[in-house]
């Protein structure tokens, strides 16, 4: 597995100070999240000698309300992480219930449940199975800059970790997988192709002793609320509204801001938590959709880091999955199969495009808020439609990837 694995300290650097490793893989992930443990575990279990780096602790934390819609499932029952999941604990989510200015729509999942792990659990389950495929996952290490080699072309990271050993980890192919604000992204120039309009805020917080029987989504004019049952019997709790209005209440703090929006949207709710002293609330501003092109000599993004939609889609995880499958497919033709790096990378492209598309352009309608209520129903059909296609896509791979190396 490790065949090109050399690692080593450089001969006359004796200080910490100083101090570097230079390692060889066949391709290097920086961020060891939804897109970065998923592309990796599908790397390695192709046989692919893969390093992850991520800055941050095992296990910490992120900003995200983490519901995972039907194609999240679905990919994480390909990869073997979904039962890990439902048997340690997190709520089966049997029903989703849709309130338009105060009237119910409930749709039953018919035995079909979703999930929505606290990423205390998702990331790390995550990281597990990557490591268990073979993949070398290491924590607080940040990347902090790209190698290049004559032509240009990207052939690795620069890195540091914790104890402040600076590393060279050189690859055939490097892998963003760091984010909505991707440094790789921007040091590459990946250019956007498509860029959205809308941007929504949200705050929210993981709250005890409020029961719910499914995902809740609810919509008034001007704002929006859920909740969303997760783990250790908490559910997530949150309001959004246009990122104009969140800015135009600044002074407010966010936990006046999160109570008006809350009792705008779902007054029974901010009813039901006023006075609780306990609230520990996350805000984001929001920032709109886009699409980056993910790929260039050497190098690819996946997940946040080359496609981001409006929280409010709850979709960033399962995109980020579904990437993480598109692209290690197309790695793996590149370096077991032989294909052209180009033209596999523009398919990867292709392929994520056509499913994100539609997500993103009804995303960015909803984000607005300034739909009527009629409106946003008829989008969040449409955006149900493109969601199931992504899932039916997703449980057709199964049948369709081309074999590597044919
Ligand atoms: C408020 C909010 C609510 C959300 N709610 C939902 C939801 O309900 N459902 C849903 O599906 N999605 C939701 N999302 C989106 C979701 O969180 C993201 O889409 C998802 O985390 C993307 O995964 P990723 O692996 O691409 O990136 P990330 O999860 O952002 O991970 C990137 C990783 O890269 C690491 N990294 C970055 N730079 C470096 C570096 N230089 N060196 C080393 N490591 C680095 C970071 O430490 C991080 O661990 C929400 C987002 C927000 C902001």
């Amino acid at each position: 597995m490790a065949m090109l694995a050399a690692a080593g300290t450089v001969p006359g650097t004796p200080t910490k100070e100083t101090a570097m490793r230079t390692t060889t893989h066949d391709v290097v992930v920086v961020g060891a999240r939804p897109a970065g443990s998923t592309t990796a575990l599908l790397l390695a279990r192709h046989g692919l000698d893969v390093l992850v780096i991520d800055r941050e602790a095992p296990g910490a934390d992120a900003l995200s309300t983490h519901a995972l819609m039907r194609g999240g499932v679905v990919q994480l029952r390909r990869v073997g992480v979904l039962e890990r999941l439902a048997t340690g604990g997190t709520p089966a989510i049997q029903r989703v219930t849709f309130t338009y200015g105060g009237a119910d729509e409930v749709v039953d999942l018919g035995g079909r449940p979703l999930y929505a792990p606290r990423r205390t659990v998702l990331d790390p389950l995550l990281v597990t199975a990557a490591r268990e495929a073979g993949a070398r996952v290491e924590h607080r290490v940040t990347a902090t800059g790209l190698l290049r080699d004559a032509t240009g072309r990207v052939s690795g990271v620069t890195a540091r970790d914790a104890a402040g050993v600076v590393r060279h980890h050189r690859a055939r192919i490097v892998v963003a997988a760091d984010g909505l604000r991707s440094r790789i992204a921007q040091q590459v120039g990946a250019p956007m192709t498509w860029s959205g309009r809308a941007s929504g805020a949200v705050a929210y917080a993981h709250v005890t002793g409020l029961p719910t029987d499914g995902y809740r989504w609810i919509y008034a004019p001007g704002a929006a609320a859920g909740l969303i049952p997760t783990d250790g019997g908490r559910t997530v709790v949150w309001t959004g509204s246009s990122s104009a209005a969140f800015e135009a209440g600044r002074h407010l703090g966010l936990g006046r801001w999160f109570a008006r929006t809350l009792g705008q949207a779902a007054p029974e709710l901010a009813e039901a938590l006023r006075g609780r002293s306990d609230l520990r609330l996350r805000g984001f501003a929001g920032t709109p959709g886009f699409l980056r092109r993910p790929h260039g000599p050497g190098w690819a993004l996946v997940g946040d880091a080359g496609c981001f939609a409006d929280p409010i889609s709850a979709h960033g995880i399962t995109q980020a999955l579904g990437d993480a499958e598109l692209l290690s497919e197309a790695v793996a033709q590149v370096l077991r199969g032989g294909r052209d790096e180009h033209e596999a990378l523009a398919r990867y492209e292709r392929q994520r495009d056509e499913l994100a598309l539609p997500v993103l352009r009804c995303v960015d309608a909803v984000a607005t808020y300034t739909w009527t209520l009629p409106e946003v129903r008829g989008r969040l059909l449409e955006l149900s439609a493109a969601m199931q296609a992504e899932a039916v896509a997703l449980r057709e791979r199964d049948h369709t990837a081309v074999p590597v190396g044919a």
